[in-house]
């Protein structure tokens, strides 16, 4: 285990919009601030057409954005840790972050914004064929599956981006979703059709992955007719929302019925002086970009005040 001597004023935990504008406002207000995160760019990373919704940048990929916000943190007076913390304390007044390196940093603050992971299937195959077939994210993934056959799973926004992205490189894509209608917006579901690529399936119940060595087919089941029917493919995405990134805190924060943090939202301090939370990670009702990103400054801002009124 490395002992780190310094005592930071500020931890934050997480690289995604709300971490790095904490980044960014804490350096500004002269906090000496540690960024923790195990990638930088978080759900951004994943947008696979282009955001069309973050004011001053009329369109531009989650990947160039994100460039752009690593770069903007680069530039202030921060020490960045690539890593996952996997349990946070509070000891006296101050906090410990342990992390998957065996690292140990100490602060007088600490901002959590963790955003959320894509949520599994929890479906027979699903874990044996992650990184075989199986994928959470279509930008990263799609150019491995050049004229193959691929469902999507998830007929929200999120899969039907991802289909339009996959048609740039498959030949065939399915999108499986559960209920009967979609949740994708209209625009959207016109996308879809232009393609002339995808064909979308309704009622459908994933039962089960199978494979050799990579996906070869899956199998779900027709919700009316309650047949099982199987369906030859390469890949697999799974687009079916995300779960809050929470395990490190568990019992030392209030979470809602999702498993968000429960946060003061005039300050963004949990129920645990000096602890903050920014961004998807909060019970916060929209998930957007420029949200998280206000979130964050709003944490780091919080965060001086706080240090402030202890002096
Ligand atoms: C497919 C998709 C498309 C989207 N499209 C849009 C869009 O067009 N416009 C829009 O405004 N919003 C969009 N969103 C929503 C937007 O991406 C999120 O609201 C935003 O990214 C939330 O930012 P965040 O910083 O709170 O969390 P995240 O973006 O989830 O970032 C969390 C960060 O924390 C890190 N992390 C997690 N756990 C740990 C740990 N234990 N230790 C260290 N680091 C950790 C992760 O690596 C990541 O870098 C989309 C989301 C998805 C999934």
């Amino acid at each position: 285990m490395n002992e780190n001597k310094i005592i930071y004023d500020l931890i934050i935990i997480g690289g995604g919009p709300a971490g790095i504008t904490a980044g960014i406002y804490g350096a500004r207000q002269k906090l000496n601030t540690l960024l923790i995160t195990k990638s930088f760019g978080g759900q951004v990373a994943r947008k696979a057409v282009a955001i069309e919704n973050y004011p001053g940048l009329e369109e531009i990929s989650g990947l160039e954005l994100i460039k752009k916000f690593e770069k903007h943190l680069r530039k202030q007076k921060i020490d960045i840790e690539r890593d996952e913390v996997v349990k946070l304390k509070k000891i006296g007044r101050k906090f410990l972050a342990l992390t998957k390196s065996k690292n140990r940093f100490e602060a007088r603050a600490v901002i959590i914004a963790t955003g959320a992971d894509p949520r599994h299937l929890e479906v027979p195959g699903e874990k044996k064929f992650i990184g075989r077939g199986v994928s959470y994210c279509a930008v990263c993934d799609q150019s491995l599956f050049g004229d193959k056959t691929i469902a999507v799973i998830g007929g929200g926004n999120a899969g039907f981006e991802a289909a339009i992205s996959l048609t740039n490189y498959a030949k065939k894509i399915y999108i499986l979703e559960y209920g009967e209608k979609v949740g994708a917006d209209e625009i959207n579901q016109e996308r879809v059709k232009k393609t002339g690529k995808i064909e979308l399936i309704t009622n459908a119940v994933l039962k089960q992955i199978k494979g050799k060595e990579f996906v070869n087919s899956l199998i779900y089941q027709d919700r009316k007719t309650k047949k099982e029917i199987k369906l030859p493919v390469d890949g697999i995405f799974v687009e079916i929302g995300s779960q809050p990134a929470t395990s490190f805190v568990k019992g030392l924060v209030d979470f809602n019925e999702k498993d968000e943090i429960k946060i003061n939202p005039r300050t963004n301090q949990t129920k645990i002086p000096g602890l903050f939370a920014a961004g998807d990670i909060t019970e916060i009702k929209d998930k957007q970009i420029v949200i998280a990103a206000g979130e964050g400054a709003k944490a780091a801002l919080s965060v001086y005040g706080y240090l402030q009124s202890r002096k």
